[in-house]
């Protein structure tokens, strides 16, 4: 522990983020950083507990507690107090392949974690997270990891988002010739295509992608497999498949609802995704992309996707925006039955709502507001939403858990609307060719811990075998499906996770 009196002498701090109003004119990250000094005495607030529960990672009422790739949080916190940033990479790049993106994106559970939250507010984990790996990259710390001998096994991975990543990355340390394959034009997965610049600018991605190429692993992008080569041609020409295919399938509850083929009804990821690679094909010069420019957008869904709607649209310079979710707005501090150390379920203020607040004057949340029908013009464009408000405490026996207020339906005005409403597992042409057996919400079936699937030398890992979760997530498993494709291949394996 650097400074017993630390937690003490310093308050939690955070860099302030960028003024929401000049923000919104670019597509740079939001965040400001720490200077050093702040880092040091942000580092020296951590107590070094004897029982520390940032990093132990379990779940609790079916939420991570503390950091689920087990993050050697206090000691590189310390590390960074006494000024050894160096030290703090390599201890941070132990457990973690890319701090650069979970130091940029994690919600931190770890903070949720942090003894000295019971009290006091938490150390600021994730902010030294990233400090300590912008340093490495500034310092050129972070460079090619050779293996040290070549085994002759060849593994095929199939998807390039942060599970198939972090799960080449560890197999080609260890001697094996990897291929990513990737149907995207860029490598990445939502990394790349799902999450936007101003969360995590794509050089940062790219940076990453360059040391792994620089290492050894090859990446082929444009090719599905299942469509432009066949997964059995995969299996017979490799000793392993890995599949870190994503949760791609989207939730629509709205398929029958009266009005949802009116044209200006989108899921969040078209519009996501077109948004960014216009952005990088062509500085959204070429038009290929659904503009919110002068629009009222509604955003249905809350969650990173649905705020990551909104921070586009009010890029965009979308005319109004208003986002509808159907549960219930949660308390501003934790209630009796969320206790430390689970994770807060509370009231949160992220980005795009904040940058919506500075615009139009209002938090553009309504919570317990359901959609009920869309409308739409003799052309077939959207004109409106409309939405009843819900009575949570109420419910009737059999049916949901809330009840419709008569008398409160609303019509609302609305040109664009995006569907962030979840997603419900990946796409099914693999599993059906190769015979994968998936489970009650069509993942793929694989124990945690092992990734093994009922074929042969085929493993699965990341949101298409646990659903749609979290980077930290996909890191974890990226890690661990690799220790265990390495067993496979050389009968055991030397590697963590
Ligand atoms: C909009 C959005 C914002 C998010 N924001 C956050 C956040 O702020 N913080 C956070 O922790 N998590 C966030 N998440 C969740 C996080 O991005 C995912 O949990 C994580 O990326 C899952 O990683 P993965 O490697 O399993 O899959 P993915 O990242 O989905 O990657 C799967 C890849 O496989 C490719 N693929 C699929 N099928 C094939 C095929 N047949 N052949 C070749 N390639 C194929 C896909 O193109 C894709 O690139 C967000 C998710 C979304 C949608
Ligand atoms: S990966 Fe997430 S949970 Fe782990 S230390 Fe970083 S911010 Fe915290």
């Amino acid at each position: 522990m650097g400074k017993p009196t630390g937690f003490k002498e310093y308050t939690r701090r955070l860099p302030t983020d960028r003024d929401p109003l000049l923000r919104i004119l670019d597509w740079k990250e939001f965040h400001d950083h720490s200077t050093e000094q702040d880092l040091q005495e942000q580092g020296a607030r951590c107590m070094d507990c004897g029982v520390p529960f940032c990093h132990t990672g379990g779940m609790i009422a079916n939420m991570a507690a503390g950091c689920p790739i087990n993050n050697l949080i206090p000691e590189w916190n310390d590390l960074v107090y006494r000024n050894q940033w160096k030290e703090a990479l390599d201890r941070l790049h132990k457990t973690n392949n890319f701090p650069e993106f979970t130091g940029r994106v994690c919600p931190a559970p770890c903070e949720g974690s942090c003894v000295l939250g019971i009290n006091e507010p938490p150390v600021t984990i994730k902010n030294i997270e990233v400090s300590i790996i912008d340093r490495g990259y500034e310092e050129g710390w972070v460079v090619p990891v050779l293996p040290k001998e070549e085994t002759g096994k060849k593994v095929a991975i199939v998807g390039s988002g942060p599970a198939g990543l972090a799960a080449a990355q560890q197999l080609r340390r260890v001697g094996h010739s990897v291929t990513v394959y990737e149907r995207s034009d860029r490598i990445g997965g939502l990394l790349m295509y799902g999450i936007p610049n101003m969360k995590l600018e794509k050089h940062v991605v790219e940076r990453r992608v360059k040391q792994m190429e620089d290492e050894g692993v090859k990446f082929v992008t444009n090719t599905e497999i299942g469509k432009d080569i066949s997964a059995k041609q995969l299996t017979e020409e490799n000793d392993a498949v890995i599949l870190a295919v994503g949760s791609t399938k989207p939730n629509d509850f709205f398929a029958k609802s009266a009005g949802r083929d009116a044209n200006g009804i989108h899921f969040a990821m078209e519009f996501l995704h077109q948004n960014t690679k216009s952005l990088m094909d062509s500085e959204l010069t070429d038009g290929n992309f659904i503009s919110a420019k002068d629009k009222d957008v509604i955003v249905i869904g809350g969650g990173d996707t649905g705020n990551d709607c909104l921070g586009t649209s009010m890029r965009h310079g979308c005319k109004s925006l208003t986002n509808f979710e159907i549960v219930q707005q949660p308390p501003h501090e934790r209630s009796p039955n969320n206790p430390w150390p689970q994770w807060p379920r509370i009231m949160r203020v992220d980005y795009g709502h904040e940058e919506a607040a500075a615009k139009f004057g209002n938090d553009p949340r309504h919570f317990s507001t359901q959609t009920l029908e869309f409308e739409k013009d003799d052309a077939g464009n959207l004109t409106a939403l409309k939405t009843v408000e819900l009575d949570w405490e109420q419910v009737t026996e059999g049916g949901p858990p809330f009840t419709p207020i008569p008398g409160t339906e609303k019509v609302w005005p609305a040109d664009l609307c995006f569907l962030a409403l979840g997603f419900s597992g990946p796409e099914q042409t693999i599993a059906a060719e190769l015979g994968i057996k998936t489970d009650v919400r069509s993942n793929f079936q694989a124990e945690y811990g092992e990734y093994a699937t009922n074929i042969d030398g085929v493993f699965a890992a990341g949101d298409c075998r646990r659903g749609q979760s979290l980077i930290v997530w996909a890191i974890n498993e990226g890690r661990q499906v690799a220790r265990e494709c390495d067993r496979f291949l050389m009968g055991k394996t030397q590697l963590p996770g």
